[in-house]
């Protein structure tokens, strides 16, 4: 809201200023003729008076008088001047030498100056001063209060338009977040009424094809669970039966039936946590024994591959509220993608900071192209070179961790470890 105020502020006065600066000068200009006849009848009369005051004097005496008259008149100054040493135009020479008198215009339009003939020689101007130091700051007082008073209008104008467009901010902000069933409740008696309006609907029919899209890939995947435990069943139950020579493609089609069968599972698991709610656990785990235990299940099998893996650890980590069993199966992905992509090593290290806690996951392998590190986050994501099988899985694993660690609050993400592969850095917030 500042950063308005302070842009509606300096376009405000700059508009202002330029204005009282320049629109005046051009309004007298463009009515000259106008302004110089209203003068010349503003002034005539004090013009007469004075004039008269020299008729009645012999010509010796006209010092003489014009220097009474000035102090009669003060702060209007009264001069005697010899109409061939002043400096006058044509036109305004020509009018003095047919009798007539002559304004010339000051700011605002206001007479300057005004010259009455005395005789063919001599001329009387009558002098109007430039306004006092106070009345001009008080005029300039008047100005900047009237332009105060349009900023003020125009900032109470602003502000519920400010408002509603931080409503709308927040609420496609949470609608990108996942939390589908946020609207912006703005007053359609608001001035982006109507724009409201259009977003909140546009957030229903996203969130009810959403919900449609999720409900039918539930279904689809539950729905094709059991085809697949039957066709499982089945085919094991034919293995006896079958001669020695055909049980090894046998056990293949078991083996792909129970991929098949994963791939199920994962989606249905991604899908779930894609239903608002559904990191409902709320769990008080010390960081450490909660890595260890995770761990603890792949130190057989990273042993047994022979990969170096140790976790550093800051000695003083503090207790942390989350979601254990979501979590440790977001850290479990990690671990096992760093398994499978490492060369020999894997390092898991534990810090905080004041806001948070984080855990990376490291390793020495082939890493990830930076301009990849966004997209395998994606569902179904797979490099190239790992579209080989045996190098991995569905391609869900990351996007099931980032669900997981963004839905209480924290962030996953990937960059370049100085072991040489991939680092994989989660942050949780503390204090949840
Ligand atoms: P998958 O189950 O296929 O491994 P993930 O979502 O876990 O799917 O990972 C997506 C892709 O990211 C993988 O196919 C792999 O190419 C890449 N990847 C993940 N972890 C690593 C890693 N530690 N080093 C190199 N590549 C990785």
């Amino acid at each position: 809201m500042l950063k308005i105020v302070v842009r509606l502020y300096l376009i405000t006065i700059s508009a202002y200023a330029g204005a009282m600066y320049f629109v005046p000068d051009l309004i007298v200009q463009a009515f000259h003729g106008r302004y110089i006849a209203y003068n010349l009848e503003q002034a005539r009369g004090v013009q007469r008076l004075v004039v008269k005051q020299f008729e009645q004097s012999p010509k010796a005496q006209w010092p003489a008088v014009a220097e009474v008259l000035s102090k009669d008149f003060a702060p209007l100054r009264i001069e005697l001047r010899r109409q061939l040493e002043s400096d006058l135009d044509a036109d305004e020479r020509g009018r003095l030498q047919s009798g007539q008198y002559v304004v010339r215009l000051g700011d605002w339009g206001y007479y300057e100056t005004a010259l009455a003939p005395l005789d063919s020689e001599w001329m009387v101007a009558l002098i109007n001063p430039p306004e006092p130091y106070d009345i001009n700051m008080l005029s300039w007082t008047i100005m900047v209060l009237i332009g105060a008073a349009l900023l003020a209008c125009l900032l109470f104008w602003v502000w519920p338009h400010w408002r509603d467009l931080q409503r709308l901010k927040a609420t496609a902000q949470l609608l990108g977040q996942g939390q589908l069933s946020e609207r912006t409740l703005i007053s359609p008696r608001s001035n982006i009424g109507a724009l409201a309006k259009v977003f909140d609907t546009m957030a229903d029919d996203l969130e009810q094809l959403l919900t449609q899209q999720r409900e039918l890939l539930n279904a689809v995947s539950h729905e094709l669970r059991t085809p697949l435990t039957r066709l499982d069943f089945g085919l094991v139950l034919l293995y006896d039966e079958l001669p020695p020579a055909s049980r090894k493609r046998l056990l293949q089609l078991v083996g792909h039936v129970r991929e098949l069968d994963a791939l199920v599972l994962e989606l249905l698991s991604y899908n779930r946590l894609q239903t608002p709610g559904q990191m409902g656990e709320r769990v008080e785990v010390g960081l450490l024994e909660f890595v260890d235990s995770i761990l603890g299940s792949f130190a057989e099998e990273l042993d047994g591959r022979g990969i170096t893996w140790e976790v550093r650890a800051e000695s003083d980590l503090p207790r942390l509220i989350l979601d254990p069993r979501l979590t440790a199966r977001a850290v479990q992905n990690l671990v096992r993608n760093a398994m499978r992509y490492c060369d020999e090593r894997l390092v898991l290290r534990l810090s905080h900071d004041e806001h948070s806690c984080v855990l990376t996951v490291e390793d020495d392998g082939i890493g990830i192209p930076q301009e990849e590190r966004e997209q395998i986050f994606q569902p179904f994501y797979r490099l190239d070179r790992s579209r080989d099988r045996a190098t991995g899985g569905f391609g869900l694993g990351l996007a099931i961790s980032r669900r997981v660690i963004e839905g209480q609050g924290g962030t996953l993400t990937v960059g370049q470890s100085a072991l040489g592969g991939a680092q994989f850095k989660i942050q949780l917030p503390r204090g949840r």
